[in-house]
């Protein structure tokens, strides 16, 4: 019950589910643990090919939003498809999360709300996590909005080395 109420809340769909939820007071945190369904296959992450068997799994942890004062982690056992397309056993994408990050993606927005009206620094201690752990966010974003030559929702004009300001053009 509890398991299907948080597969909501986190817009999880098939075959990826919470299928515990660890809640500690004492330490102030709640641990979500996502999986996925028996037989499930996965695309190539690589080449794309469709319903690839999984190969094994590698557990990974990240910071999600904080659930009132608990801090929120998602934990998952992260499949690797062998493919049988390319050859290639390359670990797949979680929707939750953008891969190497340890923030989910709804962390990763927060954090960038933030740091648009507050220095790294303030973030991070508002997150518990380190000044560098904020700054890969940033720089991963602010990199890919360049990359992508796509200013037209965020303009970041000016970056110091306490605080990132974007402004929003819409
Ligand atoms: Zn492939």
């Amino acid at each position: 019950m509890e398991s299907e109420l948080f597969t909501i809340a986190l817009g999880l769909q098939p075959p990826w589910e919470v299928v515990g939820v660890r809640f500690d007071p004492d330490v102030g945190q709640i641990e979500l643990e996502v999986g996925f369904g028996k037989g499930a296959r996965f695309a190539c992450p690589a080449c794309g090919a469709a319903e690839q068997p999984v190969h094994d799994t590698r557990a990974r942890r990240w910071r999600h939003l904080s659930f009132f004062q608990y801090r929120a982690y998602i934990e998952a056992k992260v499949p690797r498809v062998n493919c049988g397309g390319c050859g290639k056993t390359a670990q797949v994408a979680v929707p939750w999360a953008r891969p190497e990050s340890g923030f989910t993606a709804l962390m990763e927005a927060l954090a960038m709300t933030l740091c648009r009206e507050m220095p790294v620094r303030k973030v991070a201690q508002l997150f518990g996590v380190s000044d560098g752990a904020v700054w890969r966010v940033v720089d991963h974003q602010v990199e890919k909005a360049r990359s992508q030559e796509d200013f037209s929702e965020v303009r970041v004009v000016g970056m110091d080395e306490t605080a990132c300001r974007g402004v929003s053009t819409t």
